[in-house]
């Protein structure tokens, strides 16, 4: 595919975008057979892989195509193992945390899975004011948060407008020594002259999950709105790309087609972006589907994935894609939030609320509206009570944004992630951020447990990471803040 300068930019599905919208390299043929060549567990084979993936340059898809397969306990365990061997040799024992910021639950689409559809006579819509929304971005930076993800349904009051406007009050906000220092972005896919506004205003990763890559499942969930067009999602990465934006995010709703098809699907699309501009994805999410308010649906999803084939899924995802990030929202339960960071997740959610204005209304003590909310969470806990099981469990929670500050995003972030040199920025940066946690806004007892993981993490490091976190620490203890490198 060529790369268009896109004169035309464009707001919608329709009309000029013929080689935006190439997506001939989603060949569900030669996904299909890739799996089908596997049809059988061959261990000797996967255990070929298992020791490929320790090289740390990933895999292709028909090695993919083998780990799939894998059901038998052993082998089970030493993929498990491989994915635990390969996260703690790129990401050691860091964990993101992040918020997610629902701004609006209106929406011009009928998604059968969602509680947004435009079909759901019963939700309570809702879409912040301006004032709002920097109300639940004092909320989230008064418990500690430094990174949101904004999300809104596919109807925004005021049009576009509406998104910047949000987006600059979220940046604008600052409260005592917190701000908000990375916005990531899931909104419904644009065109380039949206998407070079949402660049401009300084978005972190634009998120866009494909749900699922087979189009006959796609065509029978996405029963109206733009969102039918298959194409026009799939191509929404390239337009984001085209327009600057070099962080990009996929995903796949799981529950919706066979989670091995687009697991394969998700690969080739990370290859397609990055033979195309350069840089794959810099993340990948893996959302299992939640009961959602009004879809019937959603309580009995087409192809449910269950806790086993989730495990694997997230191993998988790590060996085959080692430098890309995988996020885990709290869709789901703190024991299968425990389990799959072992195995490679490496942001989480925490604390979230998935109905606008959930975080003020939790303060002012208002009943969590489920009327109003996305889906049902797994995972009700505030982020201090996460951040001190993190630290107990012998991880260490960052709030860490100084990648995309210092601009190393898409080809560049890849560059550093694939050199050892990565290490040294993300050790010292982690542990600042997690000291300016712990010095305002930690209870008492997450203070101790998190200053015991900062020793432990400091004491592990190699010389030059170390006085370089030394530095930072120092800063921070004397009062500085926003310290990284
Ligand atoms: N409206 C935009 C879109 O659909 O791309 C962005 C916001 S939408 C709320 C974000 C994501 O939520 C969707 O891409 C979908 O994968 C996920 N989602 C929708 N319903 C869900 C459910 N019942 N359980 C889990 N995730 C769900
Ligand atoms: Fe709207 Fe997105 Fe929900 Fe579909 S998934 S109904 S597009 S908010």
């Amino acid at each position: 595919m060529t790369i268009l300068a896109s004169a035309d930019g464009g707001s919608g599905p329709a009309g000029s975008h013929r080689a935006e919208n190439d997506t001939s390299w989603l060949d569900a043929g030669e996904i299909q057979s890739a799996l089908d060549a596997h049809i059988r567990e061959d261990a000797t084979l996967i255990r070929e892989v298992l020791a490929k993936s320790r090289e740390l340059e990933g895999l292709t898809a028909g090695e993919v195509a083998a780990l799939l397969q894998v059901q038998d306990p052993e082998l089970t365990e030493e993929l498990y193992a491989a994915a635990r061997w390969v996260k703690e040799a790129i990401y050691g024992k860091r964990i993101v945390l992040f918020a997610p910021l629902y701004i609006s639950n209106f929406c011009g689409n009928a998604c059968s899975y969602c509680a947004f559809s435009k079909d759901n006579r019963t939700l309570k819509r809702r879409a912040l004011t301006i004032e709002e929304i920097r109300r639940e971005t004092e909320v989230l930076i008064d418990q500690g948060h430094k990174r949101i993800l904004m999300v809104a349904g596919e109807s925004y009051p005021r049009g576009f407008d509406y998104v910047i406007e949000a987006l600059e009050a979220i940046y604008s906000v600052r409260r005592g020594n917190g701000e908000i220092r990375r916005i990531n972005v899931n909104l419904a896919p644009l065109g380039v002259d949206e998407f070079r506004r949402l660049h401009a205003v300084g978005i972190g990763t634009y998120q866009l999950f494909q749900e699922t890559y087979q189009r006959d499942v796609y065509a029978a969930v996405h029963l109206s709105g733009k969102k039918r067009d298959m194409d026009w999602r799939l191509s929404g990465p390239d337009r984001a790309m085209q327009a600057g934006i070099d962080d990009i995010g996929l995903g796949a709703l799981l529950g919706l087609g066979d989670w091995r098809f687009d697991v394969l699907a998700l690969m080739k699309h990370a290859e397609h972006l990055e033979s195309t501009y350069g840089a794959g994805c810099h993340t990948i999410s893996v959302p299992r589907i939640e009961r959602a308010h009004g879809s019937d649906f959603s309580n009995a999803p087409l192809n449910p994935v269950s806790d086993e084939d989730f495990k694997r899924l997230v191993a998988i995802l790590r060996l085959a894609v080692p430098y890309t990030g995988i996020i885990m929202s709290t869709r789901e339960n703190a024991e299968m939030r425990r389990e799959t960071l072992a195995l490679g997740v490496s942001q989480i959610s925490a604390g979230s609320r998935t109905n606008p204005g959930g975080y003020a209304a939790q303060l002012d003590q208002v009943e969590d509206d489920f009327d109003e909310s996305q889906f049902s969470l797994g995972d009700h806990r505030p982020l201090d009570t996460v951040v001190r099981e993190l630290a107990a469990l012998d991880y260490t929670p960052s709030f860490c944004t100084a990648c995309y500050r210092n601009g190393r995003t898409g080809e560049d972030f890849m560059h550093w992630a694939k050199t050892a040199d990565i290490k040294q920025k993300c050790g010292p940066n982690s542990v600042g951020t997690f000291m300016e946690y712990l010095l305002d806004y930690a209870k008492p007892e997450t203070v101790s447990a998190g200053e015991q993981a900062i020793e432990r993490d400091l004491a592990e490091m190699g010389t030059e990471e170390r006085r370089v976190s030394d530095v930072i620490l120092d800063r921070i203890r004397s009062g500085k803040r926003d310290v990284f490198c």
